[in-house]
């Protein structure tokens, strides 16, 4: 343990921690795990033990990916781990629950962000920059191009195209963990009201977002509702239902998707998406590079996604940085 920050050791599915013998966010089972948040890449069951947020912790349940030794800790609440490492979970603006772990060994601090975004979103605290020594980001969209239009845009976009077609309904594809229930929260801020129409697949992932106090208005299933009934109304269901058989059910639906992809023209293309949303649960690029600046580490390491010209602005920016070559990580939460 000579050189600095030789005790957090990354490999390609996961970042180990020495001295306390535990892993932040393992590709496969471990003894111990430290876990970001609740989607699959970043939260795999099967572990001995997993420490993790009380609402990460609900989400793995309820996506059967727990393990025996589910150990909650608190925003704010700094637990012990073996050999002396402090890990202490600090909101990181991503989904319900997700952290940002900062570690602290032998005087120096390690913060990992797991997935963060840095704009408003009423269904999580927002992401707290914390000093540290090294700052372990992710970048999932580290390039010039993406940049993601403020939320407000968007709603206006899909609350338009909603009002401008009154016999038909707007199918919103979202992912099940986070953008759904995001997007239901945006649209009650924007005030809409009326019920919202759920795919069966997202129905308990907004159920538990309810009861930890995310208020999500009127939801209704699809499966529950006459068609006619759906006129002039917003669906959500997940990415992939959105060109399924099961669209059949839905009044002349006009398809949508909110997505951070949504910025590539050809990934709308790709899905017959009619109407693109860009909204996104992670960092853009103004975002990532803004945060960097922020938490001004000695030392940045780069993960989770398009690392190059990441790296490339740091060193430009005298920065000192490395990439880290995790795998594993999808782009299914987006
Ligand atoms: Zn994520
Ligand atoms: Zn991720």
């Amino acid at each position: 343990m000579s050189s600095p920050f030789s005790w957090i050791q990354p490999h390609p599915w996961g970042i180990y921690i020495a001295p306390a013998d535990c892993w932040v966010d393992p590709g496969r089972a471990v003894d111990t795990a430290l876990v970001t948040h609740g989607h699959a890449d970043h939260a795999r069951g099967g572990h001995g033990k997993t420490v993790a947020t009380p609402e990460t912790l609900a989400i793995m349940k309820l996506r059967s990916a727990t393990s025996e030794g589910a150990t909650p800790v608190h925003y704010g609440e700094t637990t012990t781990l073996k050999g002396g490492v402090k890990a202490t979970y600090i909101p990181a603006g991503h989904v319900l629950g997700s952290a940002q772990i900062l570690l602290e060994h032998a005087g120096e601090r390690v913060v990992i962000t797991g997935d963060y975004k840095r704009r408003a979103d009423p269904t999580c605290p927002a992401f707290e920059v914390t000093p540290c020594d090294v700052f372990i980001t992710e970048a999932t969209f580290g390039l010039p191009v993406f940049t993601h239009p403020p939320i407000a845009d968007e709603m206006a976009k899909l609350l338009g195209r909603l009002a401008a077609y009154p016999d038909a309904c707007v199918l919103v594809g979202a992912y099940a963990l986070g953008k759904a229930q995001r997007v239901i929260a945006e649209l009650r801020a924007a005030g809409h009201t009326a019920p919202i129409y759920l795919h069966g697949a997202m129905e308990k992932m907004c159920r538990l977002y309810e009861e930890y106090g995310v208020d999500l208005g009127e939801l209704r299933l699809v499966a529950d509702t006459p068609k006619d009934d759906m006129r002039g109304h917003i669906v959500i269901c997940p990415p992939s239902a959105l060109n399924d058989r099961w669209s059949r059910r839905l009044p002349a639906p006009i398809t949508a998707m909110a997505s951070g992809w949504m910025r590539v023209r050809g990934r709308a293309r790709q899905r017959n998406v009619e109407l693109p949303l860009i909204i996104s649960d992670h960092a853009d690029w103004n975002e990532l590079t803004d945060t960097i600046r922020e938490v001004d580490a000695q030392e940045t390491w780069i993960t989770h996604g398009r690392e190059a010209a990441l790296l490339r602005w740091c060193e430009l920016n005298q920065r000192k940085a490395r990439a880290l070559a995790l795998v594993g990580r999808e782009e299914e939460d987006e």
